[in-house]
């Protein structure tokens, strides 16, 4: 199947294909060579997927591309105030081959033109015995996810006739910006300039910085995060030369251009662009590569100045322990305080990227939680795909500050940010694994708080103390405690199995157990706790379906036992201790219907 996408780069490609207009570079005679009618467009997402259209995979030399990735380099190699130091971060407005350095010090305006990229090639270190050329080709290498070569002709016709260049290279030797002999800079310099990529290649090198420097196919980093912005912060204000205004007023996109066609523009934290061409406008950039990047920016709605795609907060869903509580069954007297009181535990699911204006509406929200009375705050994590620096530091001050006025802030199921919530000063014991676990240890904090005591039963029960015998009277009793038999199970053992028939059901007495159902073959899921006094196994008792669920004993479990025949024959011996029964039953199943009912509809509130 033909994604949209495709169909759409196919005809863009066929829009400007018969486009001739422009010239091949031919001031270094090898590029001259090149065929015009070459047109090549990718693009890659943040996930490495490429929609390619045209002469993709057409080798060509890199140019001034380079330019962009090699700063990246020196400003790993040498820290960002010392190549500041040396070149500039001012768009000249000025040809890209240019002899212009500022008055007085001698440094290039900006590391996209000529002498700011002869000069940051200065800066590149021989590190390891390993020669600045190697490491320069190893890191536009990481960039592409594949080792690149050098066009070794194209390197020997530039060296050959790169008069102008060696000019300048002489020039910024006089100001000290250079500090050896410029030659070998230089023949650095030309080298880096003929890297064979293709058009495949810059869009995958644009993914790249668009995925904070990690390559999206290798998965290795390519350039340290840190200073990932200040590369595409150069391409966007100088990449075009002297067209980077209007580029940047048009397409709105931080670029990189070379002459031997290539044009690399990336949509930061969402994709990178590749466009080859070799026919050049007066500026040096590829003609059609401008077109098609005025084009994809428009249709796509992909100019930076423009980001429609923001979403506005971070929260998901938005619930109280009154609507939904943890996977277990509470005595009656317990659910009542809950459903009472339960709107001072409150959980916020968040979702998507946490970033500075996705959590602060977050900040908002608890704060007028707290305002209102909550005294546990649960953030469910588990939908959070992204969290920066920025909103954990939030995420940590708003629990510390809540702490102090009484409210206590806890976390669950982050997942691959555990690490990152620690550091950030958020201590393990506020973390738990899973919404479960987070709000059952608020839950009977509350509970305590409420009542005073525990709701946990400790001791063993007498059967008149079982909310299902509850309405039962002496005589009734003594008949159930002589006719119902005792069992014990010992912690681990299983009481009840998925799938098997049901002809028995079960009152505890004292301990508790726990239903678990199979999910995915293996994995065991907790879907319930039962404990002393509540029934378990009455469901497929009264339809007569299979088990559903596994129970299992928490710890050492006394119940006993009503079997089916048992249940039968009383119709006739005892009918109205047989109602009783089964109206204590209908209750009990009933008020768990009403509070499934509550839970659905709460967690399906948008
Ligand atoms: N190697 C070329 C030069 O220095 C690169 C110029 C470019 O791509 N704009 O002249």
């Amino acid at each position: 199947m033909l994604s949209p996408i495709q169909e759409y780069l196919e005809k863009l490609h066929a829009r400007y294909a018969p486009v001739m207009d422009g010239q091949v570079a031919d001031y270094i005679p090898e590029l001259s060579k090149a065929d015009p009618r070459w047109f090549g467009i990718c693009i890659a997402t943040r996930d490495g997927h490429v929609y390619e259209v045209g002469d993709t995979r057409q080798p060509f030399t890199i140019q001034s591309i380079s330019k962009a990735l090699a700063y990246g380099l020196a400003l790993e190699d040498r820290g960002e105030e010392h190549v500041l130091s040396r070149i500039g971060v001012e768009p000249s407005g000025e040809a890209f081959n240019a002899i212009s350095l500022k008055e007085g010090t001698g440094t290039p305006f900006n590391p996209m033109i000529n002498a700011g990229a002869i000069a940051t090639c200065g800066q590149v270190l021989e590190k390891e015995g390993r020669p600045r050329f190697e490491r320069l080709l190893a890191y536009l290498s990481s960039f592409a996810g594949r080792d690149l070569d050098v066009d070794e002709v194209v390197y020997r016709s530039e060296s050959e006739t790169g008069h102008r260049n060696r000019a300048i290279g002489w020039l910024l030797r006089n100001f000290g910006i250079v500090d050896e002999d410029p030659h070998e800079t230089l023949e650095t310099y030309f080298q880096q300039c003929s890297i064979r990529v293709t058009c495949r290649d810059l869009a995958l090198m644009g993914a790249t910085l668009a995925n904070q420097g990690v390559q999206p196919l290798t998965r290795k980093r390519a350039i340290a995060s840190q200073y990932v912005d200040n590369v595409l912060a150069v391409m966007a204000t100088c990449g075009m030369y002297d067209w980077s205004g209007e580029w940047i007023y048009r397409v709105g996109l931080p670029a990189k251009s070379g002459v031997g066609g290539g044009i690399l523009a990336v949509l930061p934290g969402q994709l990178g662009i590749g466009v080859f061409s070799p026919p050049l406008d007066e500026q040096g950039n590829s003609l059609r590569g401008i077109k098609v990047c005025m084009d994809l920016s428009r249709e796509l709605s992909l100019h930076m100045l423009n980001p429609t795609a923001t979403p506005r907060t971070a929260i998901r869903l938005s619930y109280h322990s009154g609507e939904v509580t943890a996977r277990r069954r509470l005595p009656a007297s317990a659910r009542e305080t809950l459903k009472t009181h339960g709107a001072r535990i409150q959980v916020l699911e968040l979702q998507g990227g946490l970033i500075f204006t996705t959590f602060e509406p977050v900040l908002r929200h608890a704060i007028q939680l707290a305002n209102a009375g909550c005294s546990h705050l649960i953030f469910d994590l588990r939908a959070v795909v992204t969290a920066n620096t920025v909103s954990l530091r939030l995420m940590a001050d708003l629990r510390r500050r809540l702490a102090g006025v009484g409210v206590q802030v806890v976390f669950c199921q982050p997942g691959g940010l555990t690490q990152r919530l620690q550091d950030s000063g958020i201590p393990p014991g506020f973390i738990f694994s899973t919404v479960d676990a987070a709000l059952e240890s608020c839950e009977d904090a509350l509970l305590m708080t409420v009542t005073g005591a525990t709701w946990r039963v400790t001791r063993a029960l007498a059967l008149q103390e079982c909310p299902v015998f509850q309405t039962c009277t002496e005589g009734e009793i003594r008949v159930l405690e002589r006719e119902l038999p005792c069992r014990t199970f010992q912690p681990g053992e299983t009481l009840i199995k998925a799938g098997e028939s049901s002809d028995e059901m079960f009152v505890l007495l004292e301990g508790n157990v726990e239903v678990q159902i199979l999910e995915e073959g293996a994995l065991r899921r907790r879907v319930d706790v039962l404990t002393a006094g509540m029934t378990a196994g009455e469901m497929a008792f009264l339809d007569g379906s299979p088990r559903s669920a596994d129970v299992v004993a928490m710890d050492k479990v006394q119940c006993v036992v009503v079997t089916r025949s048992w249940f039968a024959a009383l119709s006739d011996a005892l009918p109205h201790l047989k109602i009783k029964l089964l109206q204590a039953l209908l209750r009990e199943i009933s008020a768990r219907l009403r509070q499934a009912n509550v839970e659905i509809s709460a967690l399906q509130r948008a």
